[in-house]
């Protein structure tokens, strides 16, 4: 439970020769270009290193080409007792899918994380809320290692800041000076991003459309500041890869009219997975958090057991609660 800082971190991955570095579920750009680019470092260091994740099997198609030396490896290949584990964007144990009993096996874990709701779960913790992605940390341990930030590691980095920061719009001076690093390092930022955030299959823009096509807006709701929902169902996701389910929410939430706009992902015939969004100034983690998830002020979410219509019945209750706004 130990709170450590970038040097404190490095002196423990300095000391170890058999890294475990594990992201949440699903895996977004910045927790597996965390992973990867710390992989990366310590491999270059004569580490022996293995990077995974809870689910799915594979990696997503826009990610797998930032795994430079093919660290990842499917989950029974991740040791059950490891020397030492990191993990990586995961603000808690359940996020871990498949890979928490490796938390549970009680070695070492360093946890490197900037999720507010982040529960310290680690033996060492590498927590800052304000870091506007998990790689900003990442590169800080980095340094500290001394490990020469080459462009393979550099993109994974990247990765994780531009789509963090939603293509820099939430990103403080700093962190544009990380980019600027990053760039130098010989990034591609223009095929970075249009890898990440503009590349889509056209079955993406046929299952858009039906979902569009049934999205809903209720003025009334947040106190007058008004949501936005739309639903994805299994039915919606043929041929359509998860990480393009996931980018619903961006489309959704650019709705001028609502503070709050959710989407469901349908993942089995009751059970969903919840994107929650606010523009400025609703803290959705807190409706998150009610409903069994977590996440940031912003952008939060939540899986859950039920209908489409239960789902929304609960999230309507919790954005009655008078003190989100
Ligand atoms: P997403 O809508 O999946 O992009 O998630 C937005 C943020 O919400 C993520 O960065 C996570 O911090 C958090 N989050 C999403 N789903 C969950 C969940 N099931 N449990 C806890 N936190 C979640
Ligand atoms: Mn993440
Ligand atoms: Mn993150």
């Amino acid at each position: 439970m130990t709170g450590v800082d970038a040097r404190e971190a490095a002196e423990l991955l300095r000391a170890a020769t058999d890294v475990t570095l594990i992201a949440h579920v699903n895996p977004d750009a910045d927790a597996l270009g965390s992973a990867l680019a710390l992989g990366l470092g310590l491999h270059r260091r004569g580490v022996r290193v293995r990077v995974s994740f809870g689910a799915p099997r594979e990696a997503p198609n826009s990610l797998r080409a930032l795994d430079f030396e093919g660290l990842i490896v499917p989950v029974e290949e991740v040791p059950h007792a490891p020397e030492l584990l990191v993990a990586v964007d995961c603000g808690s144990v359940d996020r871990l899918g498949g890979l928490a009993d490796r938390v549970a096996a009680g070695g070492p874990v360093l946890v490197i994380d900037h999720h507010a709701s982040n529960t310290r779960f680690g033996t060492h913790n590498l927590v800052d809320e304000h870091a506007e992605a998990t790689v900003v940390l990442v590169l800080d341990v980095l340094d500290e290692l001394g490990v020469v930030i080459d462009e393979p590691i550099a993109r994974c980095l990247y990765a994780g800041l531009v789509t963090d920061t939603s293509s820099f719009r939430r990103a403080r001076p700093r962190t544009h000076e990380i980019a600027a690093r990053l760039l130098e390092s010989g990034v591609d930022s223009d095929a970075v991003s249009r890898e990440l955030m503009d590349t889509h299959s056209f079955a993406w823009l046929r299952m858009l459309s039906a979902v569009l096509g049934r999205a809903e807006f209720e003025p009334d709701a947040v106190g007058g500041l008004g949501w936005a929902h739309a639903v994805v169902r299994l039915s919606d996701m043929d041929g359509v890869r998860w990480e393009e389910v996931e980018s619903v929410v961006d489309v959704v939430r650019t709705a001028a009219e609502a503070e709050v706009t959710s989407v469901l992902k349908q993942v089995a015939e009751r059970r969903w997975s919840v994107s929650l969004r606010a523009t400025s100034r609703v803290d959705v983690r807190m409706v998150a958090n009610s409903l069994g998830g977590g996440g940031h002020r912003l952008a939060a979410g939540f899986t859950t057991d039920g209908s489409e219509q239960d789902v929304l019945a609960a999230i309507r209750a919790e954005l009655r609660d008078p003190t989100l706004i």
